[in-house]
C-alpha cells in the first residue's frame, strides 16, 4: 500500500506541485492549506508522514506540529521552512518535527527526505509494527507511546529523545560519540552541529530526574560524548 502523505502548504501553486509530484512518485497525497483545518485533517484519514509549511493561515506550522505532538500524533514530521527562519526550533526537539527542507527546495531532496523519514518509522516503529517497552535505569521507555515511567513518575519523551534512548539501549555502557550520536538522531546533514544535541540531553535527563551537575544516568564524557549508566 502506498504511503499516505498530507501536505500542509498555503502557496497554492507549492501544494499542487506538490501533490502532483507525490502522486508521480506513487504516494497516497492530499492536502490542506490552513494550519486550523491540519487537526482535523489527521483525525479523518491518518497520514503517514505530514509535510508542513511553518507559515500558514490560521495556525502555524510550529504550532500545528507542538499540537499534534501533545495530542498524541506521532507521524513523522517534515517541516518546509523559509531560509532565516527559526531552524534551532526546527529541528529543536519540544517542537517535535522530525526534519526539515527549506524552500526553495529541490525536489530530488524533498523525496530523499520523504524516504528517509518513511524508512526511519519502519525501522524505529514509530508506525505499525513498533517494537516492545524496555527497561533502562529502573525506567520502562515505551516507544509505542513515546513515554517513559518509573514507579509513580512519568513523562513524555520526543522523537528525538527516544532514539538517544534506543542508541544507548542497544549499546550499552558505550560512550557515544557526538558525532555517532548526531549521525544516528539528525543524519549526517547536522554532523558538527552539537548545540542541538545538547540541548536534548538537558531536556532528556530533566525527564530521568538527573541533574546537569551530577546526573546519575545520562554522564557526560568530556571531549567525547555522553554514556547512559543504569
Ligand atoms: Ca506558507
Amino acid at each position: 500500500m502506498s504511503a499516505r502523505i498530507l501536505v500542509v502548504e498555503d502557496e497554492a501553486h507549492i501544494r499542487m506541485g506538490l501533490l502532483e509530484l507525490l502522486s508521480s512518485e506513487g504516494y497516497s497525497a492530499t492536502a490542506c492549506d490552513r494550519g486550523d483545518d491540519v487537526e482535523s485533517a489527521v483525525r479523518s484519514r491518518l497520514p503517514d508522514l505530514i509535510v508542513l509549511d511553518v507559515m500558514l493561515p490560521g495556525l502555524s506550522g510550529y504550532d500545528v506540529c507542538r499540537n499534534l505532538r501533545r495530542a498524541g500524533v506521532r507521524v513523522p514530521i517534515l517541516m518546509l521552512t523559509a531560509k532565516g527562519q527559526e531552524l534551532d526550533k526546527v529541528i529543536g526537539l519540544d517542537l517535535g518535527a522530525d526534519d526539515y527542507v527549506t524552500k526553495p527546495f529541490g525536489v530530488r531532496e524533498l523525496l530523499a527526505r520523504i524516504a528517509a523519514l518513511l524508512r526511519r518509522t519502519r525501522t524505529t516503529g514509530t508506525g505499525d509494527g513498533a517494537p516492545e517497552p524496555w527497561q533502562m535505569g529502573g525506567w520502562t521507555v515505551d516507544p509505542r507511546t513515546f513515554r517513559i515511567s518509573r514507579g509513580p513518575v512519568s513523562g513524555e519523551l520526543t522523537a528525538r529523545e527516544l532514539k538517544l534512548l534506543q542508541l544507548f539501549h542497544a549499546r550499552p555502557g558505550e560512550v557515544l560519540s557526538r558525532e555517532v550520536l548526531l549521525r544516528e538522531v539528525w543524519g549526517q546533514r547536522y554532523f558538527g552541529t552539537t548545540r542541538t544535541l545538547d540541548q536534548v540531553i538537558v531536556a532528556l535527563r530533566r525527564k530521568l530526574g538527573d541533574s546537569a551537575d551530577a546526573p546519575r544516568h545520562l554522564h557526560t564524557v568530556h571531549g567525547v560524548g555522553y554514556r547512559f549508566e543504569p
